[in-house]
């Protein structure tokens, strides 16, 4: 017997100052269902759509992001505490990622490949409805990265953002309809992932998953998505290193290092959450730190000026303190910057100083703005000491030995790599993490053949 799941309500709280803000309604397992029928409907219409005009629409959808960008900003402040100049850097990332896959669909080519008898093509055909589940922390440039090559390679989506930040991923749904994307293209379905997410994953409507998260889900999603072969991109948790070597421009690489960890209250896959420097350089490297981390303006969210903000929820916040100040013997601070008081899920942006690579703080994935530091010896133990984690996100080398940053950078397991930088997403270039982190690559020139099967026809030519 199937117990029918009914709706019921989330209600959005400003993590700044813990006041409501919107009231949304969550779907149903069954409304979840009618959803996908709907969006089977429009994938017979949107893959039909001409190759330009599908283009055509997408630059629409990208003029219509950017002329919602302030808005889009505010909505994410509130619901999500993130910093003004982040959110309209979000928003912005999503009118881009629109604008550089709307010249995909008349640059999908197949191939010719020679053989006797005959002519032979392969075509890059789209799977049909793809299900994309949305983690709380970026909310919008997640959404896009999924969405916009999806919808280029001619595939329909249904969307559902995390249960804590669905506003901006809704305003997004309307602003396609506004662009003109046809009803039913798009649809973004606010929910629990355990009644929505898993209707994405058992629903044999949906013929791919793109699931951004926790390792956790992500690795649960996997086993249940095998019974269907359904299609699955994974990206998941990550631990990363900021490997610094003695020969390093230390100034540049200590000033960068907490923007590379705190940005968003640290609440990003790819933070850089372990500084290994090399033992010549600890002291140094340490000295030149602690002005960078305690020089983070930790600042009400809204302010230009604010360069961090809370985190998104109580429960994260205090998840995020029990590393640091649990019960226990704890671990050392070394030092930490400052937080507002009052009202707000704040946390100080924290250095600490593990015992060894076995505590938790060096091991686990914090998800906030607490940065682990330990010394090594020569390269060969950085490499060790960076690859000993079930993750493989992203790192940043520092190095002014080019030879050795190469090396490194090969030599480190994980799919994101900077060398004298902290940058790890450009629309432009592929993204995804080796082991725990991930499955399948993101963005790029090659995105659209995650969300396309390929088909092979041979033609005979012979009389
Ligand atoms: P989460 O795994 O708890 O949730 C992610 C999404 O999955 C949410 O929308 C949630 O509702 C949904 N979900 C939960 N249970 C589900 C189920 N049984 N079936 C289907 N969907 C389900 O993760 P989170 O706490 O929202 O996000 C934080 C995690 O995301 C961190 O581990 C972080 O590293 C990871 N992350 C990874 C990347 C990356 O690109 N690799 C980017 C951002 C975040």
């Amino acid at each position: 017997m199937t117990v029918p799941s009914t709706r019921t309500t989330y209600q959005v709280i400003d993590p700044s100052t813990e006041q409501p803000v919107v009231e949304v309604e969550l779907m149903s397992a069954e409304e979840t269902d009618r959803a996908i029928e709907r969006s089977q409907r429009a994938f017979d219409q949107w893959r039909h759509v001409a190759p330009a005009d599908r283009g055509r629409l997408l630059r629409s959808f990208a003029t219509a992001v950017d002329g919602a960008r302030e808005e889009l900003a505010a909505l994410e402040v509130r619901n999500s505490g993130h910093t003004i100049s982040n959110a309209r850097w979000e928003a912005g990332n999503v009118r881009d990622v629109l604008d550089y896959y709307s010249a995909a669909p008349e640059r999908h080519f197949g191939r010719q490949i020679p053989v006797a008898g005959g002519v032979d093509v392969t075509f890059k055909e789209p799977l049909g409805v793809v299900g994309i589940i949305v983690p709380w922390n970026f909310p919008m440039p997640i959404a896009g990265w999924g969405l916009a090559p999806a919808l280029a390679a001619g595939n329909t989506v249904v969307l559902k953002p995390a249960e804590l930040t669905p506003m901006t991923a809704m305003r997004l749904g309307e602003l396609a309809l506004e662009a003109g994307i046809p009803e039913g293209v798009l649809t973004v379905l606010p929910g629990k992932g355990s009644v929505v997410g898993d209707r994405f994953v058992t629903n044999p409507g949906v013929r791919k998953i793109c699931f951004t998260g926790s390792t956790e889900v992500g690795t649960r999603i996997m086993a249940r998505a095998a019974v269907q072969v359904k299609r699955l991109t994974l990206e998941l948790g990550g631990k990363s290193a900021n490997i610094v070597f003695a020969d390093a421009d230390l100034e540049k690489a200590a000033a960068t290092a907490p923007y590379s960890v705190f940005d968003n209250a640290g609440q990003d896959c790819c933070a850089r959450s372990r500084i290994l420097v090399q033992r010549s350089a600890y002291d140094r490297f340490m000295e030149l730190l602690e002005p960078a981390v305690t020089g983070v303006k930790v600042l009400a969210p809204g302010r230009d000026d604010s360069e961090m903000g809370p985190l998104v929820s109580a429960d994260q916040r205090d998840r995020v303190a029990a590393y640091v100040d649990g019960p226990g013997d704890g671990v050392e601070v070394a030092f930490r910057g400052s937080a507002p008081e009052g009202p707000g899920w704040w946390y100080p942006p924290t250095v600490v100083l593990p015992r060894s690579t076995a505590d938790a703080v060096w091991r686990e994935e914090v998800f906030g703005p607490v940065v682990a530091v330990l010394p090594f010896e020569d390269e060969a133990d950085a490499v060790r000491m960076a690859n000993d984690t079930e993750y493989g996100l992203s790192g940043s080398i520092w190095t002014r030995d080019v030879g050795k940053a190469l090396r490194v950078a090969r030599g480190v397991e994980a799919g994101n790599l900077s060398v004298n930088s902290h940058s790890s997403v450009r629309y432009s270039t592929p993204f995804g993490g080796f082991k725990a982190s991930g499955l399948g690559r993101e963005l790029g020139p090659d995105a659209l053949d995650s969300f396309s099967d390929v088909k092979n026809v041979f033609i005979d030519t012979e009389d």
